[in-house]
């Protein structure tokens, strides 16, 4: 990535409970890392869920942590584009999807616009964020590069509460 530039963590959100999903994950990583002035800095392990208010296949769910000197509403479009890539079909609200990425958090910037909110606004009710968020932002060296900080989150005994009362399961790493 280019020096001059400055750049930004930011923390997105994988989800998915159609198809061969750690398959689908492992190439939306190859695509984040093909993305210009960007690059994956991490990846937390894959987390499976209980489908809570639906039936159909478990979900599996994971965080990746990008640097990247993209704009936030340009590293929107990027997921979007990967998403359009794995879900072809979407055919009523909610259906079950192959792929749904979720910009987390953008270097501390706070927005709050139609086409984005980050951070993003239900993560602090969801386990399935929440726990792999958390094992990322351990994982990491803090983010020093700007004056935006790293993730608030609840304390370590929380999310392991919330996991549990949410059928949160952490599973292996996901290599790329
Ligand atoms: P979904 O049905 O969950 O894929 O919702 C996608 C919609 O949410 C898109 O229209 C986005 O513009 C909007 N959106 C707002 N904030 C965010 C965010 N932090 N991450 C991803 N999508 C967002």
């Amino acid at each position: 990535m280019s020096m001059g530039l400055p750049s930004f963590r930011a923390y997105v959100g994988l989800g998915g409970n159609l198809g061969d999903v750690p398959a689908t994950f492992r190439d939306v990583l190859a695509r984040l890392a093909a993305v210009p002035s960007t690059e994956v800095e991490g990846v937390s392990s894959l987390y499976r869920t209980k489908p809570v208010d639906a039936t159909g296949p478990d979900f599996l769910n994971a965080v990746v942590a990008v640097r990247t000197s993209l704009g936030p509403l340009e590293l929107l479009g990027v997921l979007q584009s990967i998403e359009r890539a794995h879900n072809r079909e979407r055919p009523y609200r909610n259906a079950p999807r192959t792929l749904d990425l979720d910009l987390l958090w953008f270097g501390g910037l706070e927005l709050n616009r139609p086409e984005l909110t980050v951070p993003h606004p239900r993560m602090h009710q969801r386990a399935f964020v929440l726990a792999p968020l958390a094992e990322l932002v351990s994982k990491l060296p803090p983010d020093t590069a700007n004056q935006g900080g790293n993730p608030v989150l609840p304390e370590a005994s929380a999310i392991e509460a919330y996991s549990q009362t949410q059928g949160i399961e952490r599973l292996n790493e996901l290599k790329p």
